[in-house]
């Protein structure tokens, strides 16, 4: 009957449709085979930049904090934490015996975005603004503590204390820093303020703050990650095999925390095999540019960037929102990591799918909605079996550097997409647990990682006295 031939025209007109879609996103699954090589990439990056000084896409940047604490630092500190999205000012006490324990008070401020892409005079005198804010809130302006400074940006660091800025990452792009030493340019706009007094006492990456406040807790803690608005990750690294640090500052160390940069990873063309044609769109609109691949597949500033590329190619190609390229789908930014962690929530229906899509302005259909999941769904899962790859090289590179069988390890972790994201941290630790059989690896993920670390790895070097590692 006329009546079935039209059923099975419509029938057959989806078919076709779903395999289209289909189609687009077998880019994103990645093969074992395919993850293999990834895990084997990093791990010639990794080996690259211990020998180079330079220019390596990982580029393993010594991070001059030598052994994770003992539970025996004590007093105050005051930690400050330029991360992704804002300024954070903490005040941590640490108290030993029995059990160690610390406290902190905290206070967040957020960083405009003309701010981030000023000057850089602008953004270290916006920076000490909110410390003095927070000095004043406490009550402390008339006490010089000693500081630690987290930032979170490749510094080639060459004492705990100096560090110049390689390059920006994120939104970041205030001028007149790269190439600086951000110590001296926080101390200069202190200087500049002529109200209080800080010792900026060390500069460290969130990966090392991290790594730091969970091996407070955990002393097989030897990993530092963080999956959010970036991605990096740092280790314990035999002081033998880091060549390209001087004879001079090898002596009496045995290991030293090396923060690996690895969102790097493929900015030598070394990760394109994988690399899509929506990833390249997402990078060409980046505002660096050819820089921070791995990053720009795996973190998330990025992933609703190659969500919405993928859905305004689906809608172009007629198989999503009837084929119409509406206003918000053309604006960049719109699908943030909250809205990946919403979407992809098992608990939510379809519904309520559309509901959230129609809060960005995208009217949508029952089947347009499951589309956007999938989407959503592949794009992080890529995202998380790329960092499982990772956490296997890493991993298995610490289980050969000391010649064991089997090694068990903890990683301490920060980062939203870690955090809040339902299945990135499940296919990330089973990813890792695939690729590195013979390594056991525990995730702990840190509570006030960055800024915790920061005032640990301060104290160490003040009770030291020797301002030069920790
Ligand atoms: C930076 C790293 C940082 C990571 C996580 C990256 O963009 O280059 O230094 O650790 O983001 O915040
Ligand atoms: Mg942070």
């Amino acid at each position: 009957s006329i009546g079935a031939a039209m059923v099975t025209a419509v029938a057959q007109r989806l078919a076709s449709q779903r395999r289209k879609v289909d189609e687009r996103l077998l880019a994103f699954k990645l093969s074992i085979e395919q993850l293999r090589l990834v895990k084997a990439t990093m791990r010639a990056g990794l080996e690259a930049g211990l020998k180079m000084k330079g220019s390596s896409a990982v580029k393993m940047l010594p991070s001059y904090v030598c052994r994770t604490p003992d539970g025996k630092e004590c007093g105050k500190y005051l930690a400050l934490d330029l991360g992704g999205t804002n300024f954070r000012v903490l005040l941590v006490k640490f108290r030993k015996g029995l059990q160690p324990r610390s406290r902190l008070y905290h206070k967040i401020y957020t960083i405009p975005q003309e701010i981030m892409q000023g000057t850089g005079e602008d953004l270290f005198d916006h920076i000490v603004d909110c410390i003095s804010d927070f000095l004043e809130y406490m009550g402390i302006k008339n006490v010089r503590l000693p500081a630690g400074f987290t930032f979170s940006f490749p510094c080639e660091q060459t004492a705990l204390d100096t560090g110049m800025l390689v390059s920006w990452t994120k939104g970041y792009k205030a001028t007149d820093c790269e190439g600086h030493n951000v110590v001296s340019m926080l101390r200069e706009a202190i200087k500049r303020r002529n109200e209080f007094d800080l010792d900026i006492a060390a500069l460290i990456n969130d990966t090392v703050g991290t790594m730091m406040s969970c091996a407070y807790e955990d002393p097989q803690c030897e990993i530092g990650l963080i999956a959010g608005t970036g991605t990096n990750l740092c280790y314990m690294e035999e002081v033998k095999n880091i060549e390209k640090l001087e004879q001079k500052k090898k002596m009496e160390r045995e290991k030293m925390c090396i923060n690996t940069e690895w969102g790097g990873l493929g900015d030598d063309g070394s990760l394109d095999h994988i690399i899509t044609s929506y990833d390249v769109e997402v990078d060409q609109n980046s505002i660096n540019s050819g820089k921070q691949r791995f990053e720009k597949l795996t973190s998330g500033m990025y992933l609703g960037e190659v969500v919405r590329q993928v859905l305004l190619d689906l809608t172009r190609g007629g198989l999503l929102f009837k084929g119409n390229v509406t206003e918000p789908l053309k604006k960049p930014g719109i699908f943030e990591t909250k809205f990946l962690s919403q979407i992809e929530s098992d608990h939510l229906a379809l519904l309520q799918v559309r509901s959230i899509l129609q809060g960005l302005g995208l009217d949508s259909t029952s089947d347009d909605s499951i589309i956007v999941k999938e989407v959503c769904e592949v794009v992080s899962r890529r995202a998380a079996q790329l960092c499982g790859a990772g956490m296997a090289a890493v991993v298995d590179k610490i289980r050969e550097n000391r010649g064991l069988d089997h090694l068990n390890i903890t990683v301490g972790v920060d980062g939203a997409l870690y955090k809040l994201h339902p299945h990135f941290s499940g296919v990330l630790r089973e990813t890792a647990k695939v690729l590195a059989p013979q390594c056991v690896v525990t995730f702990l993920p840190s509570e006030e990682g960055s800024g915790k670390g920061a005032a640990l790895i301060t104290a160490v070097s003040c009770r030291q006295h020797l301002n030069h590692e920790v």
